[in-house]
């Protein structure tokens, strides 16, 4: 264990945990990559820092400058933190249909927060396209964009995907994850398919969103939902997303995620969010079609702080017709 020198080199170079009780069940390793240890405590503090990163050589973003984005979460969370650890000003874009913890939580870490009504992204009014039109405004500023940012795929490419390559000292033998902005799955794919070309990549989509059908049809047409699930799925292919190499995909039910958070929790002791339970679903998946014998590397996205008032609070799951008695 070396030092690392303050809140930007915290970034990143996260353990690779063996999850015992998967790993016993399927024959194979199910690997999970420790994201919630990073230090705004979710996988998307990578992506803040590159996008900062690229815009600051790019000349974009100089001292004292400010960074808008629009984003209902751990985006936000990350780009606070740097902005904080850099002398930025951050504003955050939101929808209101988020909950009240999330923006709390921006507010404690200095953002200004932007509440904006719900519409959909093609409505001008979408709360992203607020965050792009008003950065446009003020000087010394830039919109992260991490939907079409590449600069947030470039962050896996660079580091997720290397630091998978040698913690399993090329063993890998698949790597699945849900899709978000799709930086995640698209910057890990495209290392790790440059080091070895079989090593299989697949999707993990909740129910509620386009990319099953994308990756398993062609054609991204909307599976129905809806999802308790929060920051992945997608209605469209984003620049991030777009010409990765995706072997597979598989689409978890909520019920299953749900059964996995609360096995996770009452049986291995971890307390992961609901990402997280997607992406676990999906290595079983993997590890159960590959057969006993292979290395099956997962991310643990968030842990379950910010999920309180809903995947475990008992009144809104009971609502959401969900079952939380799984042993
Ligand atoms: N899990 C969580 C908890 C997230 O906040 C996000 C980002 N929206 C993802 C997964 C998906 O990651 P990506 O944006 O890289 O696809």
């Amino acid at each position: 264990m070396t030092i690392r020198n303050g809140f930007v080199d915290s970034v990143g170079n996260t353990p690779l945990i063996r999850i015992t009780s998967l790993s016993e069940a399927t024959g194979c390793d199910i690997l999970g990559k420790a994201e919630f240890m990073n230090p705004g405590g979710s996988v998307k503090d990578r992506a803040a820092l590159w996008m900062i990163r690229e815009a600051e050589k790019s000349g974009a973003l100089q001292a004292g400058g400010t960074v808008v984005e629009g984003t209902a979460g751990n985006t936000g969370i990350g780009i606070a933190h740097v902005c904080n650890s850099r002398g930025y000003q951050c504003i955050i874009y939101m929808p209101d249909n988020q909950s009240q913890e999330k923006v709390d939580l921006l507010r404690t870490l200095g953002a200004e927060v932007r509440v904006v009504p719900t519409v959909p992204y093609k409505d001008e009014m979408n709360y992203q396209k607020q965050a792009g039109r008003f950065a446009a405004t003020l000087d010394n500023a830039v919109w992260a964009n991490q939907f079409d940012n590449t600069a947030n795929r470039l962050a896996h490419y660079e580091s997720t995907g290397p630091e998978i390559w040698q913690q399993t000292q090329g063993e890998v033998a698949a790597f699945t994850c849900a899709v978000g902005t799709g930086g995640t799955l698209a910057g890990v794919s495209r290392f790790l398919k440059e080091q070895r070309e079989d090593i299989q990549i697949v999707l993990a989509d909740p129910h509620g969103s386009a990319l099953y059908n994308w990756v398993t049809t062609g054609s991204a047409d909307m599976t129905p939902g809806p999802s308790i699930t929060e920051g992945i799925g997608n209605s469209r292919v984003t620049d991030n997303l777009a010409g990765t190499v995706i072997d597979d995909a598989v689409q978890i039910p909520d019920q299953e995620m749900v059964d996995m958070v609360y096995r996770m929790l009452r049986r291995d002791g971890w307390f992961f969010g609901s990402s997280t339970g997607i992406n676990l679903c999906a290595a079983v998946a993997v590890a159960e079609k590959l057969g006993p014998g292979h290395q099956v590397v997962t991310m643990l996205c968030d842990d379950g702080s910010k999920y309180q008032s809903r995947l475990f609070n008992p009144g809104f799951m009971a609502e959401k017709g969900l079952r939380t008695d799984a042993r």
